[in-house]
């Protein structure tokens, strides 16, 4: 009996020293870092210095500069995190450079497929869109399908109709050629043709074509009242076929925003994302586990991910303002700014 009681209140002292431990952890975690704070990335992948010349890392590092100048002056001037992710999005979707909206991908037939989604992580409002060839800016679709309609997520001609009735910008599919893109689709069809061995299942994923996959682009932002909102927009992965959606317009996958944790975007082999719900655990890791947000990011990237055999990254903020990027590919484009106005662009793993 008295090995009982013993047991009993040793087990309660221990019980008691863990939760004070949580909440000594999760008080690290109250304290406000960045009254506003803004996080972009243009994907993740195989990048690597080598293959790059410095023409084509100065005209990444000029582009991603300007978008993320774009929504950091929306959220100093006390403009909304919703507002700020979607206008530095646009930026990166009007570029070449990146595998959305002018500069997306090629699909299996020859076509360019967009997704995109936004969410409001004030409201747990959320919009998204899937497999639109016409709208230049796919993510002004995902915040109109937010704001506009009853909807979470449209897609197809269905989603075209619905941006032409908004007012957004169509343009002709030829809009979305790119030489370099097109290229990509022709090495993974010519390498398609000569070995056997890819089968269907794997035909859209070669990891000898360095663009095959990758060059989403992403924002996150905390503004001045508090309020989290993440975007995501993608032309998919090279020759993509069937209606393939990846994980950019799925909420939980490829975008969250939830003010009581954090906001995040994904960039990554799609499929996986999709499967390990990226986004969205990061964040209930946060909430359920009281992790902070750069341990729940390395949990999911560094461990989850990878276990399952997929690769990518993602950026995210916190409520406090934390900023965080974490993958596990050679590079990924990104950057961050604070309160202060300061700026990091990294490309490559040791940037
Ligand atoms: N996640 C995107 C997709 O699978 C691709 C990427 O991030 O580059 O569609």
């Amino acid at each position: 009996m008295k090995k009982l009681l013993f047991l009993i209140l040793l087990s309660s002292i221990l019980i008691g020293c863990n939760n004070e431990k949580k909440s000594i952890d999760s008080n690290s975690n109250l304290k406000k870092v960045n009254n506003f704070a803004i996080v972009i990335h243009g994907g993740a992948g195989t990048i690597l210095k080598k293959n790059m010349t410095t023409e084509k890392e100065e005209a990444y590092k000029l582009k991603i500069e300007e978008a993320i100048k774009v929504g950091y002056n929306i959220l100093k001037n006390g403009g909304n995190s919703v507002d700020a992710v979607q206008k530095t999005i646009n930026v990166l979707e009007d570029s070449p450079l990146f595998n959305a909206g002018k500069g997306a991908v090629f699909t299996n037939a020859g076509t360019n497929e967009h997704d995109a989604s936004i969410m409001d992580g004030k409201t747990l409002n959320a919009g998204a869109s899937a497999g639109t060839s016409t709208v230049r800016n796919p993510i002004n679709l995902a915040r109109a399908v937010m704001d506009e309609s009853p909807h979470v997520m449209l897609s197809g001609k269905g989603a075209e109709e619905f941006a032409k009735e908004q007012g957004l910008e169509l343009v002709d599919p030829s809009y979305f050629y790119t030489e370099n893109r097109f290229q990509s689709l022709q090495k993974i069809k010519n390498n398609e043709q000569a070995s056997s061995e890819i089968n269907a299942k794997n035909a859209f994923y070669d990891p000898n074509i360095k663009d095959s996959k990758f060059g989403t682009v992403g924002c996150v932002a905390l503004d001045k009242n508090g309020n989290l909102a993440a975007g995501t927009s993608t032309g998919g992965m090279t020759n993509k076929r069937w209606g393939r959606i990846g994980d950019s317009p799925i909420i939980g996958a490829g975008t969250y925003a939830n003010n009581q944790t954090c906001a995040v975007s994904s960039t990554g082999w799609g499929e996986f994302f999709i499967r390990a719900v990226v986004a969205h655990d990061i964040s209930a890791l946060m909430e359920y586990k009281r992790l902070t947000l750069q341990e729940a990011a390395k949990e999911v990237i560094q461990k989850k991910l990878p276990e399952l055999g997929g690769d990518g990254g993602i950026i995210a903020v916190d409520k406090n303002g934390n900023m965080v990027t974490e993958f596990n590919t050679a590079g990924m484009y990104r950057a961050t700014m604070n309160d202060k106005g300061e700026l990091y662009i990294g490309i490559y793993k040791e940037d």
